[in-house]
């Protein structure tokens, strides 16, 4: 039997060895650690530099270059973050500060291909109406196409170099198919119509048809090989409410029915009012619920809801139940009620990539997929649904993240939901 004593921190109850004890002050080994991480935390905090790389600045261009400034970690010094926000500082500059921020743009793209190349392209493609033809034409040149995002705008003859390397790098073909999704205008859309009447040769090399890449820009062909948006232009900036007052947005309230899964209260992840209504052709309704289960969503595809002509809305029948439910729900805690608050309206692009550096969470433009685009199918017409909203759990509590997405069909008076995170 070998002598053990208690470990001397009175809220442990580890018992040590006799040497443990007299070589750490009687304290056990995990104890021991927790100590030193403290000071050397403690340390940290009073000895750290503080340093605002930004103070004095006042050019947007130079402001731009240092928010996008790769720095070393060092945990001694704490670099204070621009005090404006990314996208506001963007939206700020005028024809001859884009095009400076273009020239910085190219010069990077010549030294290497960076990271930070690639997120002031996507800023510029989406926070601006910066021209970027000079930059796509040089991705073309140097097969530059690991963000096919940033092709949006391209000019005609970038669409047409993209559209001819289609058929032979098969290397980036994935990329380049993105880039045209992206572009999206009639010569794109004719181009996937004829896919799906006629399929390329190096269609089975894809995991889906090649047309289909569209719903990765929001998108897709109508029956007529007409494009049609999976989405609304008018897109208002949503963000965490502080102070309650009635708006006629409500996101997330709780229902007095019940899930039939896991029967915790429903909720409607979005009720719209009054000319919220209007912006999404919904004027024939008194107002507008997205009804789900918080919890089950997460595990299922997609939940649906159907709405009567004045708006009030059920559980649909046609759910499926998933397979796997966790069995602990109700120990969940509830997404808080009634959290966000609008801020303005936006470009319907301005939060279509998770590497753009923006707040997610918006009613209407184009949802943000950290997963892959998922736009759900209306059980009764079988259309690709419209997305109409998104909620980021990192705008409304803390330490959390995932994005909870609704949609609507509005001819079958169908909306559903669904949920990624990374
Ligand atoms: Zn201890
Ligand atoms: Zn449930
Ligand atoms: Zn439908």
């Amino acid at each position: 039997m070998v002598d053990r004593v208690e470990c001397k921190n009175e809220a442990c109850s580890n018992m040590i060895l006799l040497t443990t004890a007299t070589d750490n002050n009687g304290l056990c080994m995990p104890c021991v650690r927790e100590i030193a991480r403290k000071e050397k935390a403690a340390f940290i905090k009073a000895n750290r530099k503080e340093v605002n790389d930004f103070e004095g600045i006042t050019d947007p261009v130079e402001i731009v270059k240092l928010i996008h400034k790769k720095r070393k970690y060092d945990p001694m010094v704490h670099w204070i973050p621009c005090s404006t926000p990314t996208e506001d500082v963007y939206a700020s500059m005028n024809e001859e500060e884009l095009a400076r921020t273009t020239d910085y743009l190219l010069t990077l793209l010549d030294v290497d291909f960076s990271e930070k190349a690639m997120e002031i392209a996507l800023c510029l493609t989406f926070f601006t109406e910066a021209n970027l033809d000079s930059c796509l034409r040089y991705c073309i040149e140097y097969h530059l196409f690991h963000d096919p995002e940033v092709f949006k705008n391209s000019p005609s003859d970038v669409r047409d170099a993209l559209i001819e390397l289609v058929d032979i790098d098969s290397d980036n073909r994935n990329f380049i198919l993105l880039a045209l999704a992206w572009i999206g205008d009639d010569a794109v859309v004719n181009l996937f119509d004829q896919w799906r009447n006629s399929p390329p040769a190096w269609k089975n090399e894809l995991y889906i048809p090649p047309e289909d890449y569209s719903q990765e820009a929001g998108w897709e062909l109508g029956a007529k090989g007409k494009r049609r948006d999976l989405f609304f232009e008018k897109c208002v900036k949503l963000v965490k409410k502080e102070e309650q007052s009635p708006e006629d947005i409500i996101a997330i309230s709780q229902r007095a029915d019940q899930c039939p899964w896991c029967n915790l209260s429903l909720i409607n992840l979005v009720e719209l009012r009054s000319e919220y209504l209007s912006f999404y052709n919904l004027n024939e309704l008194d107002k507008f619920q997205v009804s789900t289960c918080e919890v089950c969503t997460a595990y299922s595809s997609n939940v649906y809801g159907v709405y009567n002509k004045k708006g009030d809305t059920e559980w649909a029948s046609d759910n499926i139940r998933p397979e796997y439910l966790p069995d602990d729900g109700d120990s969940w805690g509830r997404l808080p009620e009634d959290c966000l608050t609008a801020s303005g309206f936006r470009s319907p692009y301005m939060a279509c990539s998770p590497c753009l550096p923006t707040s997610f969470s918006q009613l209407g433009g184009l949802p943000t997929w950290v997963q892959g685009s998922a736009y759900p199918k209306c059980p009764k017409c079988k259309q690709s649904m419209m997305f109409i909203f998104q909620v980021d759990r990192e705008d409304i509590e803390e330490n959390s993240e995932g994005i909870y997405y609704a949609f609507i069909c509005s001819d079958c008076r169908t909306t559903a939901t669904t949920y990624q995170q990374t």
